[in-house]
């Protein structure tokens, strides 16, 4: 009898999210104040049980230490690159067929690796769905005694359509000791008298902001741009840019595509793992990363998520969601109504759409 008891308390000590037991509702309770979970976070489509990652995800569904009920049906209707299950074997393909992407662009890259320049970088006030979006990557060549520093050598922007709008080489402002061309394929003649960094610097802020002064940027309704990238933070600092965090998407440290124990997958990892190609193999041109990035970016924005009011913890609406509630009070809720008053804690890209 008492086993009985036990039983249905730690059902109702479950959490509606990821599926932990509580021996007592109160630990759930401070689980759930903790926990940040939402509709924003990846999901098994078969069990429902949320994950921080879509590596976690991953790792229910096919191992090393999968959900085995979860497995046995991905293995058969799962898509391998972004995790749904499709309701039945034929449709499973058609997705996979779109949902694989391919370098399609490889010939494309070599024909342009001698473009010096392609400069389209122009301010227009007007939008149509939100604020445009751009791809930023740049290769790095080496200056200092012994070539580690990492200096801007090359600059490419792309915008959703994964045209080019500005690919250029750039003259570093201190001298460079280390081409490294196996990876860049950067010679010293195409940088003597490639534009300067401090212009390609403001020809890049102009364009980013849009008119906008930097202290006017807010994330709607504005002119400035979104920008796409990874490992952004390196870059700007190279090209000595300054630009609104609220305005950046970082495939590098968007919490859904970072590992399990939060540190930044590479992005040849992600484009192999989620677009199901290679990137990144011989000599590189930003070009490729603008595409695997902006793609990425373009897969994460398309997630179908439930419309909140206010979908982040840090809106001043759910600021006191857990703490305005006496603890007595939230000990009554039922899992499900303690997640559907839970925000997430990180902003999901979806809302940019
Ligand atoms: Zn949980
Ligand atoms: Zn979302
Ligand atoms: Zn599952
Ligand atoms: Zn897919």
């Amino acid at each position: 009898m008492a086993s009985r008891s036990e039983t249905s308390e730690t059902l109702r000590n479950k959490c509606a999210a990821c599926f932990r037991q509580f021996n007592k509702m109160e630990h759930l309770v401070e689980h759930m104040r903790i926990s940040s979970h939402s509709v924003h976070e990846p999901m098994c489509g078969i069990c429902k049980k949320h994950c921080r990652s879509f590596e976690s995800l991953r790792e229910h569904l096919i191992g090393p230490l999968p959900k085995q009920e979860c497995k046995n049906i991905f293995s058969v209707l799962g898509c391998k690159f972004c995790l749904t299950i499709l309701d039945s074997y034929n449709s499973l393909m058609i997705h996979q067929e779109r949902c694989q992407l391919s370098n399609l662009n490889a010939g494309l890259i070599a024909r342009m690796s001698n473009i010096g320049l392609r400069d389209n970088l122009t301010n227009d006030s007007g939008y149509t769905r939100g604020p445009q979006v751009v791809a930023l990557a740049c290769k790095m060549v080496g200056g200092g005694s012994d070539g580690s520093l990492d200096l801007c050598g090359r600059v490419c922007l792309i915008d959703e359509n994964e045209n080019i709008i500005f690919h250029t080489y750039v003259k570093p402002p201190i001298p460079v000791t280390n081409y490294r061309y196996e990876s860049t394929g950067i010679r010293s003649e195409y940088l003597r008298d490639a534009m300067p960094l401090r212009l390609v610097q403001s020809k890049i802020q102009n364009f980013l902001c849009n008119g906008e002064p930097m202290w006017k940027i807010r994330p709607r309704g504005g002119k400035a741009r979104i920008l796409v990238g990874h490992g952004l933070n390196h870059y700007l600092d190279r090209l000595q840019l300054e630009y609104p965090a609220m305005m950046i998407r970082d495939t590098a440290t968007y919490p859904p595509l970072m590992k399990t124990c939060k540190l930044s997958n590479s992005l040849k990892y992600l484009t192999q793992a989620y677009l199901g190609y290679d990137i990144q193999t011989g000599i590189q041109d930003p070009y490729e990363e603008c595409v695997a990035t902006m793609r990425l970016y373009m897969r994460m924005r398309s997630q179908k998520h439930a419309v909140e009011d206010h979908p982040l913890a840090s809106d001043p609406q759910n600021r006191n969601n857990f703490a305005s509630w006496r603890q007595a009070e939230l000990e009554r809720m039922s899992a499900e109504e303690m997640l559907a008053i839970s925000r997430s804690d990180y902003y999901c890209w979806c809302l940019d759409s």
